[in-house]
């Protein structure tokens, strides 16, 4: 018989940093539970107390005030749904609305998914690429920590044990910008990425790719931004034809995204076929991007 495990269930972030303060690494946070029901039954877990945080009503909300605050315990349907998340921060709520079924995006939250750090966490691109920052609160007060400096290997963050994550910081999208994730899986819906990529791309008056940010998943160990891809990127030519200098500067940045990857082969995929299908996410990014633009669907136009 497996040992007993204690279940507490807390009603603010100051009773669970206490419960987590008390009992360290044997105490286990439980939001939607979607991940940590699954890795419990698989034995992966074996906690002394559950801290079960669902009822902290203080993180179940999203709020814009220039950047957007998300509480840790957004689910991903509130995610999918918001019309301001999905007007600022369109990736996101694409992202969203692809994790699991219905079922799951109604209970799965978005502090799991960071916190959980499968390397196929579908909100992290969107939140790379749009500059996140977590906030992690434990006993000594509040830590905020850079989206790309919290993921350190799969299944790793930079939490520690009597630290909860609160809530996440993110820049909506400014004037001439667009953005989109892209996933690929084996099938159309309710299922993990083989690959994943956000794009977030300005473009100056003529057209031309101005800045830009692009972050990956399930192709590595953590998600990853990548820095190489999004500086061979600038000055690409983004109309309908391509000029030989914009050809070269996407040829560039596949090889920069290629060279930066490490994909596995596993359940779902070929390390082989990630690579593969890696360059067409690139390109679609760039014409979904270019033609949000070109639409004026851009966040200047909208607000
Ligand atoms: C059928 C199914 C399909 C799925 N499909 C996808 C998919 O397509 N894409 C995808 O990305 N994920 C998918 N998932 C995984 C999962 O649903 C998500 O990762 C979800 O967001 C996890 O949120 P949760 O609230 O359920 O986390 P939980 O299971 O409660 O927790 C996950 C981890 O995060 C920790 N944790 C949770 N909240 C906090 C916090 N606030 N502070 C500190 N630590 C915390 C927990 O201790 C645990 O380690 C799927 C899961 C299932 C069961």
């Amino acid at each position: 018989m497996p040992a007993a495990v204690e279940f507490r269930s807390v009603r603010s972030t100051e009773e669970a940093v206490a419960s987590l303060s008390e009992h360290g690494s044997d105490a286990c946070v439980i939001a939607g539970g979607t991940d940590v029901m699954m890795q419990y039954a698989r034995h992966e877990l074996s906690p002394a107390v559950f801290v079960h945080i669902e009822g902290i009503k203080e993180l179940t909300n999203a709020q814009r005030d220039g950047s957007l605050r998300l509480g840790a315990l957004v689910t991903h349907r509130h995610l999918a749904d918001d019309p301001v998340i999905r007007t600022g921060h369109p990736a996101l709520a694409e992202a969203a609305a692809t994790v699991g079924g219905w079922q799951t995006q109604g209970v799965g939250t978005l502090g799991g998914n960071l916190c959980n750090a499968s390397p196929a966490a579908d909100t992290a691109p969107p939140l790379l690429v749009a500059d996140a920052t977590v906030e992690l609160c434990g006993p000594r007060g509040i830590r905020r920590v850079p989206l790309e400096e919290f993921f350190l290997g799969r299944r790793h963050v930079d939490r520690r044990p009597e630290e909860l994550l609160t809530g996440v910081e993110a820049a909506p999208l400014g004037p001439r910008q667009a953005e989109v994730y892209l996933k690929v899986g084996r099938r159309g819906g309710m299922v993990v990425a083989v690959a994943g990529l956000a794009a977030r791309l300005s473009f100056d008056e003529q057209g031309v790719i101005a800045a830009a940010r692009l972050a990956v998943c399930s192709v590595g160990p953590t998600p990853l931004r990548v820095r190489p891809a999004e500086e061979a990127l600038l000055g690409l030519c983004p109309s309908g034809r391509m000029t030989d200098d914009g050809y070269t500067a996407l040829e560039e940045a596949i090889a920069a995204l290629s060279g930066a990857v490490s994909p596995i082969d596993d359940v779902r995929s070929s390390a082989a076929y990630r690579r593969a299908v890696l360059p067409r996410l690139l390109r679609r990014s760039v014409e979904v991007c270019r033609a949000a633009v070109r639409a004026g669907i851009s966040q200047d136009d909208l607000s």
